[in-house]
């Protein structure tokens, strides 16, 4: 298991959602994983989907950590569901580092969709 953190790390906005210290709106809860909308959308349906407990980004990711990841990866998929989503399709995304445009460092997956989207993205 990555050695992060299971308490909030102060100045994370993600660790601030999961703790209810922070707005959102969340689309999805369980034991291990919280999902909520991205507040600054780039389709119709943005989700952004965290792990309750910290971690700093899917390049942090033990092996012992493959049972989180499922979770988080299960839940996109059940929320795409949710969301009308599954069959016209929809994408998923980890950002890594500044290059990708990572902002947040709390592993999240984003879950787009909605639209047709492009490929390559930008
Ligand atoms: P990334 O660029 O992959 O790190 O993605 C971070 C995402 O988090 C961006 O799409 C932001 O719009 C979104 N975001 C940042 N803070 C919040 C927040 N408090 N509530 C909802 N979305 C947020
Ligand atoms: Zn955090």
């Amino acid at each position: 298991m990555s050695a992060e953190a299971d308490a909030p790390v102060p100045g994370c906005p993600f660790c601030g959602i999961v703790y209810g210290l922070l707005p959102s709106t969340q689309v999805y809860s369980d034991s291990q994983v919280v999902a909520f909308r991205d507040r600054n959308p780039a389709a119709p349906v943005h989700v952004l989907v965290v792990p309750r407990r910290h971690i700093s980004g899917i390049n942090a990711i033990q092996t012992a950590d493959g049972p989180i990841l499922a979770a988080v990866i299960g839940a996109a998929n059940q929320i795409a569901e949710q969301e009308g989503i599954s069959g016209t399709g929809y994408r998923l995304v980890w950002n890594v580092g500044p290059g990708a445009g990572q902002s947040v460092f709390h592993l999240h997956l984003h879950l787009l969709g909605g639209r047709q989207l492009g490929w390559p993205p930008g």
